[in-house]
């Protein structure tokens, strides 16, 4: 399916104020330029990436049993494409790679080739093929793995860079690949990353160069689990640990992300002068990585009010949507947000239902008008949300769940797109009321609970609601009740 499924990931987590990216790159480790590595990365230090790891080794084993290669005719390996999102293990694979077949191991940047100056980065790229033959020979290796970390820099298509610096790097790369021995030690084998293998010039992807393509996605929940497993190694964890819960919860992390996360609750537990670290302190570090730093900014008290009750919103159809799905409510402000619900992911998904687009489209109006049925009306706060919204209808309309049926995106009218989405978004806004209709009034008691506490935790609130819905008598549907709703351009809402 080639549906962009990237804007639902930024669900997770909902908050008032402008929307953090989640993609907090951490630096790529451009660590040591071109100098050799010393200590090793094996395959087990991997987490997740079963299939990435399983194609790499297969491909690496070229070099492992050169022999039997060399009898059946086979032509050699040069080049191995990553691709995937940043932060996703492609340098460690890399790193991997040359522990696994025994290489010297040389790493650069494809920004590092880009100067002012024609010619340095084709110079710069003769040096580094030299130097890896120098330095296998040096070690006395029959082989050597060149990592080119953000090969699109240089490889984008000839031609369309205005400058000519682009072009003459890209060609040295693919002379220097030509020229590669493939009988004689030591043999080069090049590796490099991308996360926009889509504008690589397609001379790279030729056969002989470039030829395997290996695909390094987010991990998904046992991926995460690894990961995690693999990053607390050696960490003093309290008893009430469960990395089953943090995998479930970090829905859309990277590898990068779960090792800051780690980091970050190790760091807390050194701030909170404690020997271990506690469920809490990850909790509070899944926060921080999604959403930045607490803030020094303090919002006043009706300000936190209101913010806890468009939260409360959020996370009231959260619930009724998908039970068990509120992991916590906090007005902690973080980043460029007020405060924010974050939902515990069911399981990881892909694919989306109308249904199910228009309960994330309710869950993101829940704020506003939370706001609304309170005060009478609604703030800035918002606006994000409704970015969000917006995103997820226009989804609705291009993938051709709406009402005006199959489209092509690509030749769907601006105007058309527009007058559906805002459709949409206005059908969904007169189902939210009503979805929080019956709570309106109980609104203010939990909400003055979580400006107290700051930050709630998803059973104290799923407690309140089902007290305010026996006291009610609201029954408390379940999400297929109020996914039933019918999605119909007129008649009046009935909800039940
Ligand atoms: P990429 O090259 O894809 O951007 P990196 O390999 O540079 O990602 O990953 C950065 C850091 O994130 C690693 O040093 C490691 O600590 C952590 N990391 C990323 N992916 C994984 C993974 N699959 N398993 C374990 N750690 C990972
Ligand atoms: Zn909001
Ligand atoms: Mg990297």
């Amino acid at each position: 399916m080639n549906v962009n499924i990237l804007p639902l990931l930024f669900l997770v987590a909902l908050c008032v104020g402008v929307w953090v990216m989640m993609d907090r790159r951490t630096a790529v480790a451009g660590a040591s330029r071109e100098a050799p590595v010393r200590h090793q990365v094996s395959f087990d230090q991997i987490g997740g990436q079963e299939h990435a790891k399983r194609e790499l080794r297969e491909a690496l084993d070229f070099l492992r049993y050169r022999d039997r290669i060399k009898s059946l005719g086979i032509r050699p390996l040069k080049g191995i494409l990553l691709t995937g999102p940043p932060g996703t293990g492609k340098t460690l694979m890399a790193k991997a790679a040359a522990t696994y077949t025994d290489s010297v191991f040389l790493a650069a940047s494809g920004s590092e080739f880009v100067e002012m100056y024609v010619g340095v980065g084709a110079q710069r790229v003769r040096e580094l093929f030299r130097k890896a033959r120098q330095q296998a020979k040096k070690e006395n290796k029959d082989s050597a793995i060149i990592f080119i970390d953000e090969i699109d820099v240089v490889g984008g298509r000839r031609g369309q860079h205005s400058h000519q610096e682009y072009d003459q790097t890209l060609n040295q790369l693919l002379t220097e690949m030509d020229g590669m021995s493939t009988t004689q030690s030591p043999l080069v084998l090049v590796m490099a990353a991308t996360n926009r293998a889509d504008i690589l010039d397609s001379a790279l992807l030729r056969p002989g160069r470039f030829d395997r393509q290996i695909q390094v996605d987010l991990p998904d929940k046992e991926g995460r689990l690894h990961i995690l497993r693999i990053q607390t190694a050696g960490k003093p964890l309290r008893r009430d640990v469960s990395l089953e819960h943090i995998a479930r919860e970090t829905f859309g992390f990277s590898g990068a992300q779960l090792e800051a996360l780690v980091n970050e609750a190790a760091i807390a537990a050194l701030r909170a002068g404690e020997q271990q670290i506690n469920q809490e302190m990850f909790r509070d570090s899944v926060d921080k990585v999604l959403m930045g730093e607490r803030t020094g900014r303090r919002p006043t008290d009706d300000e936190l009010q209101r913010v806890a009750v468009h939260e409360l919103g959020h996370a009231i159809v959260s619930e009724l949507m998908r039970p068990g799905t509120v992991s916590h409510i906090t007005i902690a402000p973080r980043g460029n947000a007020l405060g924010f619900v974050r939902q515990i992911p069911e399981a990881d998904r892909y694919l989306y239902t109308l249904e199910q687009l228009q309960e994330q489209v309710n869950v993101a109006l829940g704020g506003c008008l939370a706001e609304e049925h309170h005060y009478g009306n609604r703030s800035t706060g918002a606006q994000n949300d409704f970015v969000q919204a917006s995103s997820l209808a226009r989804t609705i309309v291009v993938c051709g769940l709406s009402r005006i049926g199959i489209v092509d995106e690509e030749h769907l009218p601006e105007a058309v797109l527009d007058t559906e989405v805002r459709f949409i978004l206005a059908e969904q806004e007169r189902i939210t009321r009503e979805i929080l209709r019956p709570y309106r009034e109980d609104i203010a008691e939990f909400a003055a609970d979580i400006v107290r506490d700051e930050s709630l935790d998803g059973s104290a609130f799923r407690e309140w609601l089902t007290k305010v819905q026996t006291k009610k008598s609201v029954p408390s549907p379940t999400s297929s009740d109020v996914v039933s709703v019918p999605y119909v351009a007129s008649t009046e809402l009935t909800l039940q």
